[in-house]
């Protein structure tokens, strides 16, 4: 059954899928988790201190989970904007993951039902409280480098993530040992001084943070290190060498259209809630709103 899991996975477009077995969380990687919570680290993203008792039991996200599938979706970009155009994340330039991930990972979990006869299952993307990082280390995807991200070796890190818990008892893989070593590449690259020590990232200096999540005023020490992004950041992953040979993604959502490309400042500015909509309510960018995207961009403009 996990071959067949894994060979389906791969024919939705799922470039990576291992298993975990579901237990509670290792305790160190709990404390670390509530270390930088307490520190502040997690800034301005509230909901990371929310459910920390569902964050550390996958049993409590679904009653009697055995497994854990971990898959990873890669979103590399094959077309990207022009470098002197404000400057979105790469993960956004197509249509909003939460969506494309679900319909992928419902796709796999009825599959999963399907062969096993039975079974129950709880989808997970980004929202739920499901340390996704952790399990896919967990499920031997990959490993958690300096810069935070999940690294899946010989693809990189230009991947989302995407769980699935269930009741089933699913053979595990072995977890993801390896690490960076001794790089640091992507925290002398850090143009906000977020990463450091090979700590968790100090989300209140993290310009993907501040440019996303941040209500407000932005903080004037950001328009420098913003440079010209106006919505989150690529620098730690662009830097990272496990990243030189990313292949563009070849999922359809995720393909950037035409007239995003071509956005310009000045289509920005005069951007009204209409065009907004039309351009952006499909994507990962509505959740800055119209709002948060103008105030990013007057912020960098002000130089
Ligand atoms: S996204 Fe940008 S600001 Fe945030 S940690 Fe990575 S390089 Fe630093
Ligand atoms: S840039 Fe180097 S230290 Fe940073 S995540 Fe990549 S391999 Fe690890």
């Amino acid at each position: 059954m996990e071959s067949l899991i894994k060979q389906r996975a791969a024919a939705l477009g799922l470039e990576a899928c291992g298993i975990a077995r579901a237990r509670a969380v290792d305790p160190a990687a709990v404390q670390r988790y509530r270390d930088w919570i307490d520190s502040g680290g997690n800034g301005c993203m509230d909901y990371a201190a929310r459910y920390l008792d569902v964050r550390d039991n996958p049993g409590l996200l679904l009653e009697g989970a055995r497994s854990v599938i971990v898959v990873a979706m890669n979103y590399y970009p094959a077309r990207f904007q022009p470098q002197d155009a404000p400057q979105f994340a790469y993960y956004a330039y197509g249509r909003d993951y939460h969506e494309v991930m679900r319909d992928r990972l419902q796709q796999l979990a009825a599959y999963i039902r399907e062969i096993a006869k039975g079974g129950d299952t709880r989808c997970c993307v980004d929202t739920a409280p499901l340390r996704e990082r952790y399990w896919a280390v967990q499920a031997g995807v990959g490993f958690v480098g300096r810069n935070n991200t999940l690294i899946i070796p010989g693809k990189g890190s230009f991947f989302f993530l995407g769980a699935i818990v269930t009741t089933l008892e699913l053979q595990p893989d072995e977890p993801c040992r390896l690490t960076c070593g001794d790089c640091g590449a992507c925290e002398k690259a850090c143009p906000g001084g977020a990463l450091t020590g090979g700590k968790p990232v100090d989300a209140s200096r993290c310009i993907s943070c501040l440019t996303i999540e941040y209500r407000g005023e932005l903080p004037e020490w950001t328009r420098e290190a913003m440079g010209n992004r106006i919505y989150g950041c690529d620098e730690c992953q662009r830097v990272c060498p496990h990243n030189r040979n990313a292949q563009p993604t070849t999922v359809p959502e995720l393909q950037p259209s035409d007239e995003f490309l071509s956005l310009t400042a000045q289509e920005i500015l005069a951007m009204d809630q209409p065009a907004f909509s039309h351009l952006f309510s499909p994507s990962a960018v509505k959740r800055t709103k119209l709002t948060g995207l103008q105030r990013n961009l007057h912020h960098i403009l002000k130089k």
